[in-house]
C-alpha cells in the first residue's frame, strides 16, 4: 500500500518545527510543474509567511573556479559554530541547459552537508531565469520559517543571474581572484557596483602578494562610484577559503552592514522594494507567457510576420492588431 502524501497542514507544522524532511518535500512541491502540487505549495507558503523574514540573506557570486563552494563550506561551518542555522540555495540559470545543477552541488560541500545546522539545496531548474528566481524566493520563505537565520544564495558570475540574486538578498558578496585580469571587465559589467563587499579569494601562498595589490586596485575602483543609498561604503577584503583565513572578518563586515542599514532604515526598505519588484516582475512574465501561449496568437503572429516582411504592415500596427486579439 502506498503511503499517503502529507497534507499541506502536516508539512507546515513540520517546517515550523524545523523538520528538514518536511522542508525538502515542500521545496519539491514549489519546484514542481504540476498544478495540484503548485496549489499545495502555495498553501504551504501562505502558512509559512508569518514566520519568515527573520534572517540575513546573503548573495555570493563569482566566476567558476573562484572558490565559491570552498568559501561557502568554510563560511557555513564558521556560522554554525556561532550557533547559526544556515541554508544554502543556488540560482543557476544554465541548469536547464546543462541538465543538472553545477551549483549548490552537495558533493562539493562535504563537511557542510553533514552539519546538522546546515541545509543545502541544489538549484531549481526551470526554463526561465524568472521561474528559477521565483522558486528560490519562495524557498527562502520556507527556510526562514524552518528556523534558518542565515540564507546563502549562490550564483555563478556569468550572465543575468547576479542581478536576479541581487534583488532577493540583503547583502551581496563578490568573490574575486587577484591577477585574473578581469577587474575592469567586472567594473564594466556593473557587478562591482552591486557588491557590498569584494572578497579576493585564494589570498594564500604565492598568491598573497598579488592579492594585496588587487585589494588596493579594487579599493581605488570602488571610490569612483557615488555613495550608495544604503550609506554603506563597500569594502574590499582578502580571504583564503582553503586555509580558512579571513572568513570570520567577512561575517563581521556583514554584521556591520546589517547594523548600519537597520539603523538608517535601508534594510527594511530594500526588502519592501524587492517585494514590489518581484510583484511587478511576476505579473509581467505571466502576462507575456499567457499572451504568447494562445493558439490564435501563435497563428496570427506568424501571419503578421509575413506581412511585415512583405512590407504590407508595420511592427507597430501588427502589435496593435495582435494585442487586440487576446
Ligand atoms: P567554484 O567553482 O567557484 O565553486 O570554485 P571551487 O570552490 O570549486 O574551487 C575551485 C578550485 O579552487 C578548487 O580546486 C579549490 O580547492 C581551489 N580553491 C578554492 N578556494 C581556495 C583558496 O582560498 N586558496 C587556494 N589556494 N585554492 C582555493
Amino acid at each position: 500500500k502506498r503511503r499517503s502524501q502529507p497534507s499541506a497542514e502536516d508539512l507546515i507544522s513540520g517546517i515550523l518545527k524545523g523538520d528538514v524532511t518536511a522542508l525538502s518535500r515542500s521545496i519539491t512541491l514549489i519546484e514542481s510543474t504540476s498544478s495540484t502540487h503548485l496549489e499545495k505549495a502555495n498553501a504551504i507558503i501562505k502558512g509559512c509567511l508569518p514566520y519568515a523574514n527573520k534572517s540575513i540573506r546573503i548573495g555570493i557570486t563569482g566566476v567558476p573556479g573562484v572558490g565559491k563552494s570552498t568559501f561557502i563550506e568554510a563560511f557555513g561551518n564558521h556560522l554554525t559554530q556561532l550557533n547559526k542555522k544556515v541554508a544554502v540555495l543556488a540560482v543557476d540559470p544554465s541548469s536547464s541547459l546543462t541538465k543538472g545543477s553545477i551549483l549548490g552541488d552537495k558533493t562539493r560541500m562535504e563537511t557542510l552537508v553533514k552539519n546538522t545546522n546546515a541545509f543545502i539545496r541544489p538549484s531549481a531548474s526551470g526554463d526561465s531565469l524568472g521561474g528559477v528566481a521565483r522558486k528560490t524566493r519562495e524557498t527562502i520563505i520556507l527556510c526562514e520559517a524552518a528556523g534558518f537565520d542565515t540564507i546563502i544564495i549562490e550564483t555563478v558570475g556569468v550572465g543575468q543571474s547576479e542581478t536576479a540574486v541581487h534583488s532577493m538578498v540583503d547583502f551581496f558578496l563578490l568573490l574575486k581572484l587577484a591577477g585574473a585580469g578581469d577587474e575592469l571587465q567586472g567594473i564594466k559589467r556593473g557587478i562591482i557596483e552591486m557588491a557590498d563587499t569584494i572578497a579576493i579569494n585564494k589570498a594564500d601562498g604565492d598568491n598573497l602578494k598579488q592579492a594585496k595589490l588587487a585589494k588596493v586596485e579594487f579599493n581605488r575602483a570602488l571610490h569612483l562610484y557615488p555613495n550608495k543609498d544604503s550609506n554603506w561604503q563597500p569594502k574590499v577584503t582578502l580571504c583564503s577559503a582553503l586555509e580558512n583565513e579571513g572568513i570570520d572578518a567577512i561575517w563581521e563586515l556583514i554584521l556591520a552592514y546589517v547594523n548600519t542599514t537597520s539603523t538608517n532604515g535601508y534594510f527594511e526598505n530594500k526588502r519592501q522594494e524587492q517585494n514590489k519588484f518581484w510583484l511587478l516582475q511576476t505579473i509581467e512574465e505571466r502576462l507575456k507567457s499567457d499572451f504568447f501561449k494562445q493558439a490564435k496568437i501563435k497563428e496570427a503572429l506568424k501571419k503578421q510576420i509575413v506581412l511585415i516582411e512583405a512590407g504590407k504592415t508595420t511592427p507597430f500596427a501588427a502589435a496593435d492588431y495582435l494585442l487586440s486579439l487576446s
